[in-house]
């Protein structure tokens, strides 16, 4: 082949590329990234955790004592009812967008607060008695925090402390923590909250929002990019997701949910590169 013909051919190439990088990324955008099947999710979420679940078909998530979790009930539910009563279709819904914090979420658009209680019961234990079985220490910038050890969520947040342990500037938002294991309700609510199986982590209070406090006070939205992208960063990649990324927002709140961070990397095709 002659050289101008080459040049020819890598100029046809390019063009072609961009034009399809752009389509991805328009694509992506209109459809919210919801394009990954739920065989595929479910075929993620039995990855993740592998200590609890075995297998899953359309129908349901098999445990590894036999249990078998529904899918999807099929009703046809508001926001709010699958809030209150998600089944593990619900909880998979919502596409979690790792990437620069830059964007403000749209209506709802909460990727990870849609729970399915049944499996996080069958996870991590439905008491409280067994929860804090599962319970240990993990270091945190001067102090000491419990985690359960469960689908290594322990040994994750210990990962995440050590990417950040040489950034000074992320330790102020980091420390004191806010707390990790409670065994409570989510304000306002009769659902467990994450903190309650040992799952999560709020990080240091002082700079919090919180959209219930700002609803209340009239305070404006919290901006995702004002919180260090580094701390996210560090977080997502051991596979905890953010709620600062929520419209209704949690900013000091980091809940340990693999499967989501998965599932959020396939649609989006291996994740946006922070600029
Ligand atoms: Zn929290």
């Amino acid at each position: 082949m002659n050289r101008k013909r080459h040049l020819l051919l890598d100029r046809v190439r390019w063009s072609l590329t961009a034009f399809a990088l752009s389509f991805t990324t328009s694509f992506a955008q209109a459809s919210d990234r919801a394009s990954v099947s739920l065989t595929a999710k479910l075929a993620i979420l039995v990855d993740k955790y592998p200590e609890s679940l075995v297998s899953a078909t359309s129908t349901h998530v098999v445990t590894t004592d036999r249990s078998h979790l529904l899918v999807d009930d099929r009703l046809a539910k508001t926001y709010q009812e699958k809030l209150d009563a998600a089944d593990i279709e619900d909880s998979l819904l919502q596409s979690y967008a790792t990437g620069c914090p830059h964007r403000l979420p749209e209506k709802n658009d909460d990727p990870g607060r849609i729970r399915s209680q049944p499996l996080l019961d069958a996870l991590y234990g439905n008491s409280r008695k067994t929860l804090e079985g599962t319970l240990v220490p993990v270091r945190w910038f001067g102090t000491t925090v419990r985690m359960t050890r469960l689908h290594g969520a322990a040994a994750a947040l210990r990962r995440v402390r050590q990417r950040l342990e040489q950034d000074m500037h992320a330790r102020a938002w980091l420390t004191p923590p806010a707390g990790t294991y409670n065994w409570r309700y989510i304000a306002g609510t009769k659902r467990r909250s994450m903190h309650s199986y040992g799952a999560a982590i709020d990080v240091h209070i002082s700079k919090a929002q919180y959209w219930r406090w700002d609803r209340k006070t009239g305070r404006e939205r919290f901006q995702p990019a004002s919180f260090p992208a580094a701390i996210v960063s560090a977080f997502e990649a051991e596979g905890f997701i953010w709620g600062g990324r929520w419209f209704h927002y949690d900013s000091m709140h980091f809940e340990f949910r693999p499967e989501l961070i998965e599932i959020g990397l396939r649609a989006t095709q291996g994740g946006k590169r922070c600029e």
